[in-house]
């Protein structure tokens, strides 16, 4: 017995409680609107722009390229639809098949008015092709948006390269790094991104608020109009004790993302050996080196389809994991778009679990784990484990070429 196991990080990670204290006062005592001009909302004005220079410094911006949003959806949505907007004439996207709906579904409304749009495919571990997005630039190709990481698999795209190919080209880079933000260095006077999505609550800040790196000399249009906060980004009172968990979020990540980056990837390549180890039908889905710090999918071969019930089993046995992103559960049971773009059959594009530490996770958390994770695959209901599957020899070829 013992208290749950949270291993779904990627969909949310808990408040910080240091990031809690930080915020409280700004909840109950100093509940200024920061547009006022009198003491309260000079105090709110004040923890606003604090918080706006501790994200800025998680990347090494300029608190004046921070606009602050309600989410990392409405981050992706400026990015997407306030660039394109801005411009005149007509406009071409490039992006990839695997974005996040935040990006994917702003690409589609934009399709419907004309905006011409390319899907990058990607390889069997999740990557985009360099190459390809060369192919991929026409001369009216105004921004090209790739995800610093992806939510599903893990897998880490090589956005520097992506990010001097659009440049080169003249064209605006995006970057969703909202599972990337906090876990690795992100720094925009190495990167060349003119424009980068952050969410807080991925970072064990609260949820409801996110934030736009936008680069200095790049036009927007709002999406969100109104009273003109945010230098006319991004109408709305603030989010102050929102804004503030976030800025305290990334001070903290800003901190500690080294050595907490360290200790998760040895605890999630200690729970994938002893895995391998105990468990043959289990294979490795996206990219095994270029991946997110905490970040595991994994599959289990014949037993694909019987993803939800494995599910079930795990949150019976007190295990919280997913599968796929917690933003296409109400889909379940339907294959992922993202593995079948992968090169999954529509089988085994229903069947991956996704196990994802974060901060307070534990040796002794995933040593429970690996007792209860057998136990549930052999729950009642749930097809029996085959191990000859092609994707392990495909792993196993992976794996000797990194
Ligand atoms: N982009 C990616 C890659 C994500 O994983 C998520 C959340 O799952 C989002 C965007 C959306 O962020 P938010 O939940 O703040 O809207």
């Amino acid at each position: 017995m013992g208290s749950r196991i949270y291993f779904d990080h990627s969909a949310t990670t808990p408040l910080d409680p240091r990031v809690f204290v930080l915020m409280e006062p700004y909840l109950l005592d100093d509940f200024g609107n920061p547009s006022s001009l009198h003491r309260e909302g000079r105090k709110a004005r004040e923890a606003v722009e604090t918080a706006r220079a501790q994200v800025a410094a998680l990347f090494g911006a300029a608190p004046s390229e921070i606009v602050f949003t309600g989410s990392g959806t409405e981050a992706d949505n400026l990015a997407i639809l306030g660039s394109i907007r801005a411009g005149t004439g007509s406009a071409h996207i490039v992006t990839s098949s695997i974005e996040h709906a935040g990006v994917l579904e702003p690409c589609r409304f934009l399709e419907r008015f004309g905006v011409k749009v390319d899907y990058l495919p990607v390889d069997s571990y999740g990557l985009v092709d360099p190459e390809n997005l060369r192919r991929a630039l026409r001369p009216e190709t105004r921004l090209v948006s790739i995800m610093a990481a992806n939510n599903v698999v893990g897998t880490l795209q090589p956005i520097a390269e992506l990010a001097r190919i659009a440049k080169q080209h003249g064209a605006l880079f995006h970057t969703d790094a909202v599972q990337a933000a906090g876990k690795m260095r992100l720094d925009v006077n190495e990167l060349p991104a003119d424009l980068i999505s952050l969410s807080a609550h991925k970072l064990h800040g609260p949820k409801g608020v996110g934030a736009l790196y936008v680069r200095d000399g790049v036009e927007l249009n709002p999406i969100v109009l109104g009273g003109g906060q945010e230098r006319g980004l991004r109408s709305a009172t603030e989010n102050v004790a929102g804004i503030v968990g976030f800025g305290a979020a990334a001070a903290l990540a800003r901190e500690e993302m080294e050595e907490e980056a360290r200790d998760l990837v040895r605890l999630r390549e200690y729970l994938l050996a002893r895995l391998r180890a105990t468990m043959p039908h289990a294979y490795l889905i996206g990219h095994p080196v270029k991946r997110l710090p905490g970040h595991l999918c994994l599959g289990f071969a014949g037993q694909e389809g019987e993803v939800l019930q494995l599910l079930t089993a795990l949150d019976e046995a007190g295990v919280a994991v997913s599968s796929g992103s917690a933003c296409s559960a109400h889909h379940a049971g339907a294959p992922s778009e993202i593995l079948l773009a992968m090169g999954f059959d529509s089988q085994r594009a229903k069947g991956s679990l996704r196990v994802t530490l974060g901060r307070f996770s534990t040796e002794s958390e995933v040593n429970r784990f690996l007792e209860i994770l057998p136990r549930a695959l052999a729950a009642p209901g749930l097809a029996a484990a085959r191990d000859d599957s092609p994707r392990n020899v495909e792993l196993s070829v992976a794996q000797a070429r990194n």
